[in-house]
This record gives structure tokens, sequence and C-alpha cells, in this order.
């Protein structure tokens, strides 16, 4: 691997740094860890590369290419979608191999744990989290335990089942999920995608895929969902390496998405509060960025400000009349995704003049066809 300078991971609380082979999850005062890496990342020797997302490995910190766990995923189409007149260049996130974009953090996730030599992960989520970590397992040759809640329905399980995770069913509810997680990561390595910055390290692509398809530039916005961040944090952190290569010239402004009953990080930003309060969501159809204390809120609303950038928050009447919209013009998404559609509608409403603005389908509408209200 190339690296601009040499990599490394920084704890976020007490600045403690450690290398990148470090075989923990997490800083040994408990907080998380970023990558700390500027790559030496050239455009020009990208072009002729297979389309995957992995032709812009030099800004990829995997040690070695035979630990690369892939199945050449990336470079989704970045197709024109009408909102009420406007038309919005739409990331085909959707069309992953699991059906969402984590597989994005969950290739560079897994192949920097195949280049540990980690043998065995546990993860929590009953979603597209959950199954993108199991899927890169199934192919890497790693076991995999994803904790979720006792309760989740059957049909969500299936697709995690088929790639051969354990399932641990924990009674109880999702924070009892996360406390059960904790305790088994004490001595099994923790694949978190909110934890584990790994994960980012791979939704950054979507950063370098959508200045690639517009020829190298940045759009004016990017409108994004926000629970844990994972996808906003990574354009962030994407966008902002490109500054630094000086391949763009200043960063798009970032727009995170809320779902109006579940909005910790809107309602913190709308009170100018560096840090968010958890909150008690209420129901919402976009139950995968139903979060309700994102643990890294702060960085989300950090990185928000830095781009000049803001939140909206979407109805679940709004969500539900996006989802069809995009249905009615060929695009079959889940409702979660559905809910950052609805938010580039809002979005487009608040705008004095025109700005190129590019969104995302997050997650196929296949995956929730069995709770689809139709
Ligand atoms: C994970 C996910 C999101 C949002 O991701 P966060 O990392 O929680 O912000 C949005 N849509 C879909 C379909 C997802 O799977
Ligand atoms: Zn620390």
């Amino acid at each position: 691997m190339q690296r601009g300078t040499m990599a490394h991971l920084v704890c976020s609380r007490c600045a403690q740094t450690f290398p990148l082979e470090y075989q923990h999850w997490r800083c040994t005062c408990g907080s998380m860890l970023d990558v700390v890496f500027t790559p030496a990342f050239d455009p020009a020797a990208v072009s002729g590369r297979k389309p995957t997302l992995w032709r812009y490995r030099e800004a990829l910190p995997v040690a070695d290419d035979a630990s690369i766990v892939s199945f050449d995923e990336g470079l989704t189409p970045l197709v024109p979608v009408d909102f009420g007149g406007v038309s919005v260049l739409v990331k085909q996130d959707q069309l992953f191999s699991t059906g969402s974009y984590k597989d994005r953090g969950a290739t560079v996730l897994v192949s920097h744990l195949k280049a540990l030599g980690v043998q065995r992960i546990v993860e929590d989520s009953s979603g597209n989290a959950g199954c993108a970590i199991a899927a890169y397992c199934a192919r890497a040759g790693i076991a995999c335990t994803i904790y979720v809640p006792a309760d989740t329905s059957p049909a969500k399980l299936s697709q995690l089942r088929e790639y051969g995770a354990t399932l641990a069913k924990v009674p109880g509810s999702r924070d009892d999920t996360a406390r059960a997680v904790l305790r088994a990561a004490e001595d099994t390595y923790y694949a978190s995608h909110s934890w584990n910055p790994f994960f980012f390290q791979g939704t950054k692509t979507i950063a370098y895929e959508v200045c690639e398809q517009l020829g190298w530039r940045a759009p004016d916005s990017m409108v994004l969902p926000v629970g844990n961040g994972t996808l906003l944090l990574g354009a962030y952190i994407g966008f902002s390496e490109l500054l630094q290569a000086g391949v763009i010239s200043r960063l798009p402004k970032l727009i995170g998405v809320q779902a109006a009953a579940c909005a910790p990080l809107y309602t913190a930003f709308q009170e100018r509060r560096e840090a968010h309060s958890p909150v008690m969501p209420g129901h919402t159809a976009a139950e995968g960025i139903a979060i309700t204390d994102p643990i890294r809120g702060r960085q989300i609303l950090q990185a928000v400000r830095d781009t000049g950038g803001c939140f909206v928050a979407v109805t679940e009447p709004e969500i539900t009349a996006s989802l069809t919209n995009m249905g009615r013009q060929g695009f079959y998404i889940e409702p979660t995704s559905a809910a950052t559609t609805a938010g580039v509608s809002k979005y487009l409403a608040s705008l004095a003049e025109q700005e190129l603005v590019v969104s995302v389908f997050t997650g196929h509408g296949l995956k929730t066809t069995g709770s689809m209200r139709l």
C-alpha cells in the first residue's frame, strides 16, 4: 500500500495513538478510535482500473491486496431522478450485493480484519449492517455472530441465516442487545458499523465515486441519511481527503436527513448545540435511521457545520409520499431509503437558487417487501 503519510489510529477522547494493526476495536480508555490517514491519491491513475470501489486503492488503508474481500462492489450508477420538476443525481446504492450501501463499509472493514488475522467477530444489527458484515465474513471465512433483539421479524433474520451467521437472540430492547454485544466484545473482535473506524474508510468511497462520475469535481450539496451517520461521516472523510489532495476545491454542503419521529441530531443542530441529547423515539417507517443516541453524534454535527450544511427532518406522510413517487419512476427502495428522498424534496424547497444536488438510494425495496404497506 502506498501511503501519503503514516497511517495510525487515534482515540477520539484521550488522543492516545495506536498502529493500524492494533488488535482491538476501541481505545484502552473505552472510547472510539478514528483512522488518521492522508492518502497519496492521483485521479489519473484510476481511469483504467476495474469498475469497483477498489479502484481507489491508494485511499483504502488495507495492508495487502491478498487480504481484500470483495464482490467487485461499488461504482454504482449515478442516475437523474425527478423531484417535482427538478432533476437530482442519485447514487444507486440499493444495487450492492446485500441490498444496501453498507457493503461499502463491510468490504473495507472485513478486508482489514482478514489482514489482521481475525478469525471471529461479533456485530449487533438485525438490519442492513448485519447482513453486509455477515456476507463479507462468509466470503472471508471469518466466523460471525450477529446479536439481534429476540423479537426481530423472521423475514429480517433469513438473509443473515443464509449467509451462515450465528444469531444470538437477546430478550428485551435494542439497548439490551447493545449491552449484550458489548459483553461479548470483551473477548471477541467487535466489527461494529458505528464504532469501528474502518467501516467509515469504506463508506467514504461514495465521495470518490461521486467526484469521479462528475468529472472529478464535487457537487454543491449531498443529501444523506443520518442514523448513526455511517454514510454521512464517510462522505465527509472522503470529500475532505479529495480536498486535501487538491482534486476538488471545496467541500460540498452535507445535508443530514432524520425522521422527525427520531431526530436527536436535527434537534441539536436547530438548538446550535455541539452534542445531542438522546430522544424517546416515536414510530417511523424509516426504522433503519431511528437511532436515539448515535455514538458519533458530535462528529456528525461537526461535519455538517464544517461544510456549511444543515439537517432536515421528514414526517411520516412525507416518507410515504416519497416512497410512492420513487416507485412510480421505477425505483423500488425501502422505506428507510425514502426518508432520504423525502429529505431531498424538502431541501430543494428551501433553496433560493439552483444547486448541483446529489443523493443516494440507500437500500433495496426487496429487503422489506414483507412489511411494505400496499
Ligand atoms: C444504515 C442505513 C441508513 C443510515 O445509516 P446510518 O449509518 O445509521 O446513518 C439509511 N438507509 C438504509 C437503507 C440503511 O441501511
Ligand atoms: Zn482513549
